[in-house]
């Protein structure tokens, strides 16, 4: 079979209404069945330090008809923890979440870092990563591909991947990039001291065997796109997020 000349799966965002919330999605994720998902806006602070953050999680765990919206205390690390939607939240120190459970979202917070949804709806299988540039060096977006083989036999060629709103190569700029980031990171460096953290994340994504048309990226980039949060414009505490879910 021919690959199509444009990737399947790849496409801008869209914007999409639930309730009464103005919230994003990938077009190419709502056509597979039994996956919700979206990108939240700056319309709801997620931050847990905000005094709105607990109404404002409740609001959007409601609006989208989840049994359950789980978090986890993220450090910038790369522990992934699997949740069966008994757990309250935060439900530990982590920086992705999965589940095979119906009905329980996973919520990944963020200002300028990714979220990157791995998806094998067919299977029952979802997980959401929290990846900063720490975790683009330490390898997020692979080992959670290869949680998703370990824990639940889940093949590589078998996933659906999203990378969420973050900071695009155009505000990307590390001045202290050679102290900073380990060597190979040196491939995704545009111009003197930019760096493209989101071909990190597809590099990473392929480099594990998830299919180059089954990886949407956002290409929006929250320093440059008003309605996100972003720590590196604002310099404040606020947090949008994206939500994956398996419907039940
Ligand atoms: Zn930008």
């Amino acid at each position: 079979m021919p690959r199509p000349s444009k990737p399947e799966y790849a496409g801008p965002m869209v914007a999409r209404r639930h309730g009464d919330l103005d919230l994003h999605a990938f077009p190419g994720l709502e056509a597979l069945p039994g996956l919700l998902h979206v990108v939240t806006t700056r319309e709801l602070d997620l931050a847990s330090a905000g005094p709105r953050a607990q109404p404002n999680l409740e609001r959007l765990r409601r609006t989208l008809g989840l049994r359950r919206l789980l978090w986890a205390r993220q450090v910038h690390g790369t522990e992934i923890m699997a949740v069966s939607g008994e757990e309250t939240a935060p439900v530990a120190q982590a920086d992705g979440l999965a589940t095979d459970r119906p009905g329980v979202g996973l919520l990944i917070k963020q200002a300028d870092c990714q979220a990157v949804i791995l998806a094998a709806p067919q299977r029952g299988v979802i997980a959401n990563l929290h990846a900063g540039w720490r975790g683009n060096a330490a390898g997020m977006p692979a080992k959670g591909v290869e949680f998703l083989a370990s824990r639940y036999g889940v093949a590589p060629d078998e996933l659906y991947a999203a990378v969420s709103p973050s900071l695009g190569a155009c505000c990307g700029e590390f001045v202290n990039w050679r102290s900073e980031l380990p060597e190979w990171f040196e491939n995704f460096r545009v111009g003197e001291n930019h760096f493209d953290l989101e071909a990190a994340t597809r590099h990473q994504l392929e480099a594990a065997g998830v299919r180059p048309q089954r990886i949407t990226i956002s290409g929006r980039c929250t320093v440059c796109h008003p309605e996100f949060f972003s720590y590196r414009r604002d310099k404040t505490a606020g947090r949008f997020g994206t939500v994956v879910a398996l419907r039940e």
